[in-house]
């Protein structure tokens, strides 16, 4: 879930920035000005106690507040993630929202303080006032609620501090000048959330044609290097063409290659949710460098995943490869298959041995078919998001 507070005085401009974060993240809108307005236009008893209040530009209480917002957070569990616009309001707010987030086995990823002058959020106001039809917006109530976000809103921001999950943005700019720098933020704060996975196995495990179809079903970018590696070699690339002079002199692609490959793929990943790295990391160094990789981008791994298969299983299975179109150049020969499950257990194994002294590593039972197999990891993948929170 991704769950963000706007925070701001009046007339900032947060509700002016929620309508653009609801649509391209799809988040649930919570504002709770809205929301009371709502109450008095139905006239219900909540609308009848906030409105005079309201009115005269005070806050309502902490009660009425917590009534209009726990149903429409309860209901609707199942969102995205809440944006949250004039909540939490008071420094009580905010340990109610943390409250509720608990509720949700959630948090709140950060409070976004939009900043704005008193001068210039009074000039918005006065402004607003000429065409919003709200009887707050006008010079005596305006006057009061400014006064009530000096003493009792502010504080809140100290709570954040403190929390270290506050963000300023500068509010006295254009609208999209406003509006790309919370796009920023909440692009980093996506990447936190990221469900990174490594799938290990010998070659012939099937964490390859796994790997392509549980990305392909959550949404995950496969990072497979391999085949990255054959793509630049097709490309022609500048890169491309030092890789396969490295190939036909059988030596190894140094670790500055991949790393550039991985780190391009990660950069120009829109909109995933995730990644599966397969063949990668296949040393001990290269585990650093991933945990590196993704650290850069303020996200880390979330679970290692071994398949396991008996060695002559793999052998049949490489073997039954190599005669049939699928057959990789490394398939080629017993002698290649050979070297290469033996590069595994020299240079991979210890990977996974180091893994399982930091993570849980899962392993799953390969002696399966391709659909037992994958529901297995469909399993390890959702209980990773649930994970997540
Ligand atoms: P807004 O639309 O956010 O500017 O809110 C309009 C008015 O609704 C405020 O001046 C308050 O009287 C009331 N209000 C909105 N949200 C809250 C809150 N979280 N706590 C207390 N009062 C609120």
């Amino acid at each position: 879930m991704l769950n963000i507070a706007l925070f701001g005085p009046p007339g900032a401009g947060k509700g002016t920035q929620s309508e653009f974060l609801i649509k391209k993240y799809k988040l649930f809108y919570i504002s709770t000005g809205d929301m009371l307005r709502k109450e008095i236009k139905a006239k219900s008893k909540l609308g009848l106690e906030a409105k005079s209040i309201i009115e005269q530009g005070g806050l309502v209480s902490d009660e009425i507040i917590v009534q209009i917002i726990e149903k429409t957070i309860k209901d609707n569990s199942d969102a995205n993630g809440f944006l949250f616009d004039g909540f939490p309001r008071t420094y009580i707010q905010a340990y109610i929202l943390e409250g509720l987030m608990i509720k949700l086995n959630t948090s709140l990823n950060c409070l976004i303080n939009i900043d704005v002058s008193e001068k210039e959020s009074i000039k918005r106001l006065l402004n607003r006032g000429k065409t919003s039809g709200r009887s707050d917006d006008n010079e005596k109530v305006i006057k009061n609620r400014l006064k009530e976000y000096k003493e009792k809103t502010l504080p809140v921001l100290n709570f954040y501090k403190e929390k270290g999950n506050y963000i300023k943005v500068n509010g006295e700019q254009t609208i999209e000048g406003v509006t790309k720098d919370i796009d920023k933020i909440i692009k980093q704060e996506l990447s936190k959330n990221l469900l990174n996975i490594v799938i290990f196995g010998y070659p012939g495990s099937g964490r390859g044609s796994q790997g392509r179809a549980l990305a392909e079903k959550f949404g995950l970018e496969y990072v497979a290097t391999g085949p990255m590696l054959d793509a630049e070699i097709k490309k022609a690339s500048k890169i491309g063409k030092q890789i396969k002079q490295m190939y036909e002199n059988g030596l190894l692609v140094p670790d500055e290659i991949v790393v550039k490959l991985i780190e391009e793929k990660i950069a120009n990943s829109e909109d995933v949710k995730g990644f599966i790295f397969k063949g990668f990391p296949r040393t001990l160094v290269q585990s650093y460098i991933l945990d590196g990789l993704l650290k850069k981008h303020n996200s880390a791994l979330s679970k290692i995943i071994e398949i396991e298969v008996p060695t002559l299983e793999l052998i049949q299975r490489l073997d039954k490869r190599s005669k049939t179109d699928n057959c990789m150049p490394y398939d080629t020969s017993t002698e290649k298959i050979v070297q290469r499950l033996k590069d595994h257990e020299l240079k991979t194994i210890p990977v996974i041995e180091k893994y399982k002294q930091l993570h849980d590593v899962v392993v799953v039972d390969g002696m399966d078919s391709f659909e037992n197999v994958f529901n297995k990891l469909s399993d390890e993948i959702e209980n990773g998001f649930k994970n997540l929170r």
